[in-house]
């Protein structure tokens, strides 16, 4: 499994992971709607020439569509680059082949968590590189996971993270500071359906998120086409307990996003 404490696969090579993959799971695909194709035109054959026709344009088309949506994928990827009408497609893309790819990894070495990791990782760089306009501070989101709380703090940040007295236990105290100085919007959820509300209320144009492989890749998922830029938390006392962050990255991304 892989630990983020000591995944130090480079940039270059999370892409690469990903690419791969998607090319693999794409060619998979593929090939099923062939195999599956030929044996259901040979049945229809034999029930009338006509319907077998209007299978084959069907799957052709179905071929067609699948070969643009990858095509697209993978070449705005390799670029780093939004290309015009990609956007939506990418989103479709990704819908359909994310799942797929965290069955097929796997199966070929490669974990769960680094399918996750690169794509976060290509997401991000899609992002940092795309023609997008600067996001006003008030449609802002920064949006944390509740394991970056104390857990024997016993104020109820989830509610309202102003419930949290700052007493510089956790990083909530300076991600709060952050929030305040940039005049944005900060959130504490403690699960995907708080998320989904909170995202809800808000309205943001775009999310900064704090959270693990697992949680970042289904938000970015589930909140597609609203742009999500993910920032993994630290786990040095396990998973969902007492997790960190590196503020600065946080900061950093505010800037970069930010129209200041
Ligand atoms: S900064 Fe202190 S009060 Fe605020 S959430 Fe962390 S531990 Fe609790």
């Amino acid at each position: 499994m892989c630990n983020p404490e000591t995944d130090k696969t480079p940039t270059t090579s999370k892409k690469r992971i990903f690419i791969g993959l998607l090319g693999l799971t794409f060619a998979l695909v593929m090939l099923l709607i062939l195999v599956g194709g030929w044996i259901a035109t040979i049945g229809l054959e034999h029930m009338h020439p006509g319907v077998a026709l209007a299978a084959k344009i069907t799957a052709s088309i179905a071929c067609i569509i699948l070969c643009s949506i990858i095509s697209a994928l993978i070449l705005s990827i390799l670029l780093e680059k939004e290309l015009p009408f990609t956007h939506k497609i990418r989103g479709l893309g990704i819908k359909l082949f994310l799942p797929l790819m965290e069955i097929l990894g796997p199966r070929l070495g490669v974990s769960k968590e680094q399918v996750r990791n690169s794509f976060i990782e290509t997401n991000n760089r899609l992002l940092l590189s795309g023609n997008r306009h600067k996001i006003a501070p008030e449609r802002m989101l920064l949006l944390l996971p509740h394991c970056l709380q104390r857990a024997d703090c016993q104020r109820r940040i989830t509610t309202n993270i102003d419930n949290c007295e700052q007493c510089g236990r956790c990083n909530i105290d300076t991600l709060i500071k952050l929030a305040r100085s940039y005049k944005i919007h900060i959130a504490v959820a403690s699960g995907g359906t708080l998320a989904r509300k909170i995202v809800r209320d808000h309205k943001p144009k775009m999310i900064i998120a704090v959270a693990c492989e697992r949680d970042l890749t289904s938000g970015i998922h589930d909140t597609f086409p609203l742009p999500v830029y993910g920032i993994l938390n630290q786990r040095p006392e396990g998973p969902c307990w007492n997790t960190l962050v590196e503020t600065i990255e946080v900061e950093n991304a505010l800037k970069t996003f930010l129209k200041i």
